[in-house]
């Protein structure tokens, strides 16, 4: 008994027709896909679904995200990363959240993810001051229960915030800074141990749907011996290693001040570029940087709403494909982007680029947006063999979009439409490893009316909780935005502001 999707329009991003629509039949059998052709006959017991009307593409990976976030959703707006960061992720105050908020935060999160056409998600969980083991534990339940495939981090800051950057330390009066260093943090030690339990329990749950991921958070906010030994141990258990480098000038321009190269030069030293490793952002790169990523095989995750939400830069996406490099697309949390909707980051992806560059032949073509939001997704979450096409004996995990919407009407070329034109509202059925999570365009598989109506019920409280947190990290914004005022105004080796530097440059 299993599942026919009978004459669809297929995207199979594979290595044949890639992003050029074919009409294909699609027989599902258990948690895979079992044969791919024209005209096949459904088998007696066999669920069909008439494709006629059907564009089927490979389940979206979302390949970084916080779900942390979705509780900060539309919150801030007009802040770069370093203040955004401090109000988002605070840093003073009581920020913990019980692990029954996470399991409800995560649940929303995974329902507005598979109605959006996202099948996995690499969820790099943050919790503040650290994560618990139960706040983890909640969001292996949560996505269990939705249905979606997910890398779940493991995320870790043990530097204290005002040593992350340069300046701030002498911005900010010396009692502040002095308090801000005594806050506590967890040892290398203790988040490897913690790594270690979570790949020996969690890890696989979910038929291996749910996966963990060391995630040490970027490295002037981690050791080097931390950095390493989440990335040996991601090696050694096939999953991903998530880091993120170089989203902002600043982060740029605090590599050569503190650690005698650029971030990426020193991930390089330590061992820390490896086929395993993704970097979320990777805007301020070198081009000898880049080189250090395409020889070690490391992916990028390009998050361009989020950088336009945060002012971060613009990536060099062309530099990165000339030179081989793994690219994906994510959407970042919904406090810096304010949406999982990864169709939103596609079309960004391949409108933004183009005004970098007036060589047109150099802009974004269609199928490669499309294959960093498929299969460049699925490689950087190591999980090219698994995901990301439409091949048999991958894993079923597909979206199924109604052609009769006005995204796609007329039908002139359906994957131009769909990076173009769709913003996810034609969704009609998504499938996560041969099972129908979103029928009708509404998720089956949890009360998603129910899971919204509990968080509205505590909304009150949550907001009392962050208006508090504003107030007493408020006290920090001055020495940061001079902070940031200051990495702005300092010369370095590349530029990924649209504008002309001149103007900003001390
Ligand atoms: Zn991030």
């Amino acid at each position: 008994m299993g599942i026919l999707i009978e004459d669809a329009h297929v995207l199979t991003m594979d290595g044949i027709s890639g992003s050029t629509p074919v009409v294909r039949s699609i027989r599902i059998e258990g948690d895979r896909i079992a044969e791919i052709g024209a005209g096949l006959i459904p088998a007696d017991g066999d669920t069909v679904i008439d494709g006629c009307d059907r564009l089927v593409v490979p389940g979206l990976v979302n390949a970084h995200t916080h779900s942390w976030e979705t509780l900060f959703k539309g919150r801030y707006d007009n802040l770069p990363l370093e203040l955004w960061l401090a109000m988002s992720y605070p840093i003073l105050g009581d920020s913990r959240v019980a692990p029954e908020l996470v399991r409800l935060r995560s649940t929303l999160f995974a329902i507005e993810s598979l109605e959006a056409g996202v099948t996995t998600i690499v969820d790099d969980v943050i919790e503040n001051p650290n994560q618990e083991w139960a706040q983890l534990a909640a969001v292996f339940d949560a996505y269990d229960e939705v249905g979606i495939r997910a890398n779940i981090s493991g995320h870790i800051i043990t530097r204290p915030f005002v040593d992350t950057m340069p300046f701030l330390a002498d911005l900010l009066d010396p009692a502040m800074v002095r308090h801000l260093r005594s806050l506590p943090a967890l040892t290398d030690d203790e988040y490897l141990d913690f790594c270690r339990r979570a790949f020996g329990t969690l890890h696989g749950r979910g038929d291996g749907r749910l996966r963990f991921m060391p995630a040490p958070s970027a490295p002037q906010r981690c050791s080097p011996e931390l950095i390493a030994g989440a990335t040996r141990l991601a090696q050694a258990n096939d999953a991903e290693c998530h880091i993120h480098v170089l989203e902002t000038k600043t982060q740029m321009i605090t590599g050569p001040r503190h650690y005698g190269g650029t971030l990426v030069e020193y991930l390089h030293k330590i061992g820390a570029l490896t086929a395993n490793t993704t970097l979320a952002h990777g805007i301020w790169l070198t081009e000898s940087d880049i080189e250090l990523v395409a020889d070690s095989h490391t992916s990028i995750a390009h998050n361009p709403v989020s950088n336009l939400k945060l002012g971060s830069g613009i990536a060099p996406w062309r530099l990165l494909h000339d030179a081989g490099i793994d690219v994906a697309l994510g959407t970042d949390g919904c406090s810096s982007s304010d949406s999982p909707r990864m169709l939103d980051v596609v079309k960004t992806a391949a409108l933004l680029h183009k005004v970098t560059d007036p060589d047109f032949h150099r802009w974004p073509r269609v199928d490669e947006v499309l294959t960093a939001a498929t299969i460049g997704g699925a490689r950087s979450a190591v999980l090219g063999d698994a995901i990301g096409t439409i091949e048999v004996g991958k894993q079923a995990d597909l979206v199924l979009f109604d052609l009769d919407t006005m995204a796609f009407t007329p039908r002139q070329k359906l994957d131009h439409q769909l990076v173009y034109s769709e913003n996810g509202s034609s969704i009609d059925t998504v499938l996560v490893a041969g099972r129908v999570v979103v029928a009708g365009g509404e998720v089956t598989t949890v009360d998603a009316r129910a899971a919204r109506a509990e968080l509205n019920r505590l909304l009150p409280e949550i907001i009392a909780w962050q208006d508090d947190l504003d107030r007493r990290n408020a006290v920090l914004t001055d020495a940061i935005s001079a902070t940031y005022f200051r990495a702005i105004a300092t010369p370095g080796p590349v530029n990924r502001f649209a504008g002309d530097e001149r103007a900003w440059l001390a």
